[in-house]
């Protein structure tokens, strides 16, 4: 029906998660119709945050321009206690809580074996050297209370099990096969605060 760049932009925005065919259209006629700055700033942000953003260093959350993420270049931060999270979005999960003064490692992403996901497309191997030259006392397995997340969790207690620390796994409790981004801190604080040991 269209063609040109209108099409492209249409077929692009149909391409982000939750744009169906109609949102595409809507969007991509409301930014043919605001003054073109308005639509400049949308394209600007998406090339700096392209351009500027990368994955911190030691825990693999976002960073800016190769430095350590907040959380990692924050010096009060307890360092010997990790939360491993599944994606940088739980980090601001667990944030909400109040409840988590320590560091975190994100694994992007949770063993999937349909999808081809094991632990060596995970920064499970990282996260290992990271308890030694760390020397961390405690890990909390703050995975997704799905399938993926608690196969995962599992996995890496096992993983974890021989070594001379703390391994535990956020409290039930959470709605079962959510994520963790839509609990609420309440819920997601108490579960953290429940943790069981491994
Ligand atoms: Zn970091």
């Amino acid at each position: 029906m269209y063609t040109g760049p209108l099409r492209a932009l249409i077929d692009e925005l149909g391409r982000l998660p939750g744009v169906g065919p109609k949102s595409a259209q809507r969007i991509a006629f409301h930014l043919l119709k605001v003054p073109t700055e308005d639509a400049l700033r949308l394209s600007d942000a998406i090339v700096s945050v392209k351009e500027r953003t990368t994955l911190c260093s030691r825990c693999f959350n976002v960073a800016e321009g190769g430095a350590l993420c907040a959380v990692c270049s924050d010096d009060r931060r307890e360092g010997t206690v990790v939360c491993v999270v599944e994606d940088p979005r739980d980090i601001v999960a667990v944030e909400r809580t109040q409840q988590f003064s320590g560091r975190y490692h994100v694994l992007q992403g949770a063993l999937n074996p349909l999808e081809g996901v094991g632990p060596e497309q995970l920064r499970v191997k990282e996260l290992l050297e990271r308890v030694e030259a760390e020397g961390i006392k405690e890990i909390i397995l703050c995975t997704n209370p799905n399938l993926e997340g608690e196969a995962t969790a599992m996995y890496l207690a096992r993983l974890l099990g021989p070594l001379e620390i703390r391994v535990t796994r956020i409290a039930s409790g959470l709605p079962v096969g959510g994520d963790l981004e839509y609990a609420d801190e309440l819920t997601l604080g108490r579960a953290i605060e429940g943790r069981r040991d491994l």
